[in-house]
């Protein structure tokens, strides 16, 4: 059985509307944020999150007259997902209960504040009526929650959120001036036509494709 780390306690509820508070949150959740964590490490750190965030999240929405409660959370998964960073799945006989998942590719040193970003996203969908979606009091929701607790929720969170996994990528192009490198499931443009193409970080025109061995699916891109 793997033992459990030291267990840094987050500050929660009303310590999270304060400068001081928030910088010991990010700090403590910083910390417990390293590459490599197994999944089940990566959970305890989500439901940790969900933990300090939820009645918090739920009490800026009240305060502000929306019809906010936090669903009960039945299970918080782990996936390996690379286009959805998180869900909220409320199942359709009881509206009182939901089922959260974060993408296990969020986990990596340095990445505190788009994870909390992500959980407090799927917390507000957790809080807010069914039919909501992405609408017009998600959006109130989401503006109260950044200005409140000094968060940066997005209705979808930045691409750099997910670490890029190579394993996951058929093409890795890699600027040969300045070591910049970034990731391609498809022979795109840039893959095809590199001499085309300058790095956006350096400026040079100095790519050099790689075409990543153990891609799935050995098909002809044509
Ligand atoms: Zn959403
Ligand atoms: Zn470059």
């Amino acid at each position: 059985m793997p033992s459990i780390p030291q267990n840094e306690a987050f500050p929660t509820g009303d310590a999270l509307f304060s400068e001081q508070g928030r910088r010991e949150f990010f700090s403590a959740t910083g910390a417990r944020l390293t590459d490599g964590l197994p999944v089940w490490e990566k959970r305890l750190l989500a439901r940790d999150l969900i933990g300090a965030l939820g009645p918090v999240i739920e009490k800026v929405l009240r305060g502000a007259g929306l019809n906010a409660c936090l669903r009960k959370i039945l299970s918080v998964r782990i996936t390996r997902g690379v286009r959805e960073y998180g869900s909220c799945n409320i199942p359709r006989a009881n509206d009182a209960e939901c089922r959260l998942a974060f993408s296990g590719h969020l986990f990596f040193a340095g990445n505190a504040a788009a994870l909390v970003d992500v959980v407090a996203h799927e917390l507000l969908h957790a809080c807010l009526p069914h039919r909501e979606g992405h609408g017009e009091v998600f959006h109130r929701g989401m503006a109260l929650l950044n200005e409140a607790l000094g968060l940066h929720i997005e209705v979808y969170s930045e691409q750099n959120a997910i670490r890029q996994s190579e394993s996951l990528y058929r093409y890795k192009v890699v600027c040969s001036a300045c070591g910049n490198q970034f990731y391609y499931l498809r022979a795109g443009a840039v893959v095809k036509h590199p001499s085309r193409y300058r790095c956006a970080k350096c400026g040079k025109n100095a790519f050099k494709i790689y075409r990543i061995a153990e891609a799935k699916n050995e098909k002809n891109d044509g």
